[in-house]
Protein backbone atom coordinates (compact mmCIF):
# COMPACT_ATOMS: atom_id res chain seq x y z
CA UNK A 1 0.00 0.00 0.00
CA UNK A 2 3.27 2.37 0.37
CA UNK A 3 4.19 1.48 -2.81
CA UNK A 4 0.89 2.67 -4.66
CA UNK A 5 2.44 5.53 -6.65
CA UNK A 6 5.53 3.44 -7.60
CA UNK A 7 3.42 1.16 -9.10
CA UNK A 8 0.47 3.00 -10.25
CA UNK A 9 1.29 3.11 -14.06
CA UNK A 10 1.96 -0.85 -13.62
CA UNK A 11 -1.88 -1.26 -11.85
CA UNK A 12 -3.49 1.10 -14.69
CA UNK A 13 -2.30 -1.41 -17.22
CA UNK A 14 -3.00 -4.57 -15.24
CA UNK A 15 -6.47 -2.90 -14.20
CA UNK A 16 -6.56 -2.91 -18.25
CA UNK A 17 -6.20 -5.98 -19.01
CA UNK A 18 -8.61 -7.43 -16.25
CA UNK A 19 -11.13 -5.40 -18.07
CA UNK A 20 -10.59 -6.20 -21.54
CA UNK A 21 -10.21 -10.06 -20.36
CA UNK A 22 -13.81 -9.94 -18.38
CA UNK A 23 -15.43 -7.80 -21.27
CA UNK A 24 -16.12 -4.95 -19.52
CA UNK A 25 -15.39 -1.27 -20.28
CA UNK A 26 -12.61 0.59 -17.97
CA UNK A 27 -14.17 4.16 -19.70
CA UNK A 28 -12.03 7.11 -18.73
CA UNK A 29 -14.06 8.65 -16.03
CA UNK A 30 -13.73 4.89 -14.18
CA UNK A 31 -10.22 5.10 -15.08
CA UNK A 32 -9.57 8.64 -13.55
CA UNK A 33 -11.23 7.91 -10.45
CA UNK A 34 -9.04 4.51 -10.07
CA UNK A 35 -6.18 6.58 -10.54
CA UNK A 36 -7.39 9.42 -8.20
CA UNK A 37 -8.29 6.27 -5.20
CA UNK A 38 -4.66 5.12 -6.15
CA UNK A 39 -2.76 8.52 -5.71
CA UNK A 40 -4.04 9.09 -2.46
CA UNK A 41 -2.23 7.87 0.37
CA UNK A 42 -5.28 7.64 2.16
CA UNK A 43 -8.83 6.73 1.75
CA UNK A 44 -11.02 8.98 -0.19
CA UNK A 45 -14.22 10.26 0.10
CA UNK A 46 -16.75 10.11 -2.64
CA UNK A 47 -16.75 14.03 -2.56
CA UNK A 48 -12.90 14.04 -2.07
CA UNK A 49 -13.01 12.45 -5.75
CA UNK A 50 -15.42 14.30 -7.18
CA UNK A 51 -13.57 17.53 -6.29
CA UNK A 52 -10.07 16.41 -7.27
CA UNK A 53 -11.82 14.81 -10.50
CA UNK A 54 -13.24 17.99 -11.15
CA UNK A 55 -9.95 20.18 -11.45
CA UNK A 56 -9.40 18.34 -14.64
CA UNK A 57 -13.05 17.50 -15.49
CA UNK A 58 -15.53 20.55 -14.29
CA UNK A 59 -18.57 19.03 -15.06
CA UNK A 60 -18.15 16.42 -13.31
CA UNK A 61 -21.00 15.46 -11.14
CA UNK A 62 -21.73 13.56 -8.17
CA UNK A 63 -23.35 10.70 -10.02
CA UNK A 64 -20.04 10.57 -12.75
CA UNK A 65 -18.28 9.37 -9.43
CA UNK A 66 -21.10 6.62 -7.47
CA UNK A 67 -20.98 5.30 -11.57
CA UNK A 68 -17.37 5.03 -11.88
CA UNK A 69 -17.02 3.54 -7.42
CA UNK A 70 -20.15 1.26 -8.32
CA UNK A 71 -18.00 -0.15 -11.35
CA UNK A 72 -15.06 -0.63 -9.39
CA UNK A 73 -16.57 -1.72 -6.45
CA UNK A 74 -18.10 -4.45 -8.85
CA UNK A 75 -15.11 -5.26 -10.00
CA UNK A 76 -13.00 -5.73 -6.95
CA UNK A 77 -10.74 -3.07 -8.04
CA UNK A 78 -11.31 -0.83 -5.24
CA UNK A 79 -13.08 -1.47 -1.15
CA UNK A 80 -15.37 0.83 0.83
CA UNK A 81 -14.16 1.18 4.26
CA UNK A 82 -17.58 0.90 5.71
CA UNK A 83 -17.09 2.93 9.09
CA UNK A 84 -15.54 6.07 7.29
CA UNK A 85 -17.78 5.73 3.96
CA UNK A 86 -14.69 5.98 1.97
CA UNK A 87 -12.69 3.94 -0.49
CA UNK A 88 -9.23 2.36 -1.02
CA UNK A 89 -7.71 0.21 -4.26
CA UNK A 90 -7.46 -3.52 -3.29
CA UNK A 91 -4.35 -5.04 -2.63
CA UNK A 92 -4.64 -7.30 -5.10
CA UNK A 93 -7.00 -6.36 -7.79
CA UNK A 94 -6.59 -9.65 -9.59
CA UNK A 95 -7.89 -11.42 -6.37
CA UNK A 96 -11.20 -13.10 -6.21
CA UNK A 97 -14.08 -11.67 -4.37
CA UNK A 98 -12.50 -11.53 -0.74
CA UNK A 99 -13.01 -10.27 2.69
CA UNK A 100 -10.71 -7.92 4.36
CA UNK A 101 -9.39 -6.97 7.52
CA UNK A 102 -8.75 -3.31 7.51
CA UNK A 103 -6.68 -1.38 9.54
CA UNK A 104 -7.81 2.16 9.63
CA UNK A 105 -5.49 4.98 11.18
CA UNK A 106 -7.69 7.61 13.12
CA UNK A 107 -4.72 10.44 12.65
CA UNK A 108 -3.76 10.00 8.49
CA UNK A 109 -6.93 7.70 7.43
CA UNK A 110 -4.14 5.26 6.40
CA UNK A 111 -5.81 2.12 5.31
CA UNK A 112 -4.03 -1.44 5.62
CA UNK A 113 -5.91 -4.31 3.64
CA UNK A 114 -5.14 -7.16 5.23
CA UNK A 115 -5.91 -10.81 3.89
CA UNK A 116 -6.51 -13.49 6.35
CA UNK A 117 -8.58 -16.42 5.25
CA UNK A 118 -8.27 -17.94 8.55
CA UNK A 119 -10.43 -15.07 10.58
CA UNK A 120 -12.54 -15.32 7.61
CA UNK A 121 -13.02 -19.35 8.27
CA UNK A 122 -13.24 -18.59 12.00
CA UNK A 123 -15.72 -16.27 11.53
CA UNK A 124 -17.96 -18.12 9.46
CA UNK A 125 -17.31 -21.41 11.60
CA UNK A 126 -18.81 -19.23 14.71
CA UNK A 127 -22.01 -18.10 13.29
CA UNK A 128 -22.39 -21.77 11.59
CA UNK A 129 -22.80 -22.74 15.07
CA UNK A 130 -25.98 -20.65 15.52
CA UNK A 131 -27.06 -21.72 12.23
CA UNK A 132 -26.41 -18.71 11.12
CA UNK A 133 -24.79 -18.14 7.14
CA UNK A 134 -22.96 -15.34 6.45
CA UNK A 135 -23.20 -13.21 3.43
CA UNK A 136 -21.03 -10.20 4.08
CA UNK A 137 -18.62 -8.83 6.16
CA UNK A 138 -17.24 -5.95 7.51
CA UNK A 139 -13.90 -6.00 9.27
CA UNK A 140 -12.28 -3.09 10.29
CA UNK A 141 -10.13 -2.28 13.14
CA UNK A 142 -9.55 1.75 14.46
CA UNK A 143 -5.96 2.47 15.77
CA UNK A 144 -2.81 4.46 14.99
CA UNK A 145 -0.51 3.49 12.44
CA UNK A 146 3.53 2.64 13.16
CA UNK A 147 4.46 6.09 11.30
CA UNK A 148 2.18 8.33 13.25
CA UNK A 149 3.08 6.00 16.67
CA UNK A 150 6.94 6.40 15.74
CA UNK A 151 5.77 10.65 14.81
CA UNK A 152 4.55 11.00 18.39
CA UNK A 153 7.61 9.77 19.94
CA UNK A 154 10.14 12.35 18.62
ZN1 LIG B 1 -8.84 -6.50 -1.48
ZN1 LIG C 1 -1.41 7.05 10.60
Amino acid sequence: MVMVNILDQELIKQTEEICAARGVRFTPQRKQVFQLICASPKASSAYELLEQLQITEPKAKPPTVYRALDFLLEQGFIHRVESTNSFIQCCSCNAHKHYSHLLICDKCSNVIELQDDSLVALLANNAEKHGFTITNHVIESHGICLSCSSNTEE
